[in-house]
């Protein structure tokens, strides 16, 4: 697949499947899913999107291992689960009936950054400022209306808040 980086990143989801938080299956604490353990720390920066997992739960120490051929990018419709052991997230928010979710915190300040960008762009007169096929695209659009700012900015502060409270 070719990644093309313009200005706004053009980040793709697959982009933060090298670090997931999910809830553990066990204890429904904060767990989270990485490449496993052999894996060089700058390849775990941006691992092969196959490479094998490995889910940990520093809470009650549960850990299982996936290797397989099957990643599922969550598209929106039912709760938001991981790519690789379909685990509820763990940086799952409510959001005036809408659900917010980020697979981790760097992917939560994407969403963010696109938010408060898009604004701006709008306040500019130019709302299709935004013309490559990343992640940021195909953000719903309640999520980038103004009217949601608010609230959708809110909720990302909460998650933050979540993540920082964790264990
Ligand atoms: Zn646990």
């Amino acid at each position: 697949m070719g990644r093309e980086r313009h200005q706004d990143g053009g980040e793709r989801l697959e982009d933060f499947l090298g670090h997931i938080l999910v809830v553990c299956p066990r204890c429904g604490h904060r767990a989270e899913v990485i490449p496993r353990g052999d894996a060089i720390p700058e390849a775990a920066l941006n691992p092969p999107l196959f490479s094998p997992r490995r889910l940990i739960c520093q809470s009650c120490g549960f850990t299982r291992d996936w290797q397989g051929h099957t990643v599922r990018l969550h598209g929106g419709s039912g709760p938001p689960r991981d790519a690789y052991f379909q685990c509820p997230l763990y940086l799952v928010d409510a959001c005036g009936g809408q659900v917010l979710w980020a697979y981790n915190l760097d992917h939560l300040s994407l969403i963010e950054r696109h938010v408060r960008a898009t604004l701006r762009l709008h306040q500019r007169g130019n709302p299709a400022g935004w013309s490559n096929g990343g992640l940021v695209n195909r953000l719903p659009r309640w999520m980038i209306l103004a009217k949601n700012r608010r609230r959708v900015l809110a909720a990302i502060a909460r998650l933050r808040e979540k993540d920082g409270l964790k264990s």
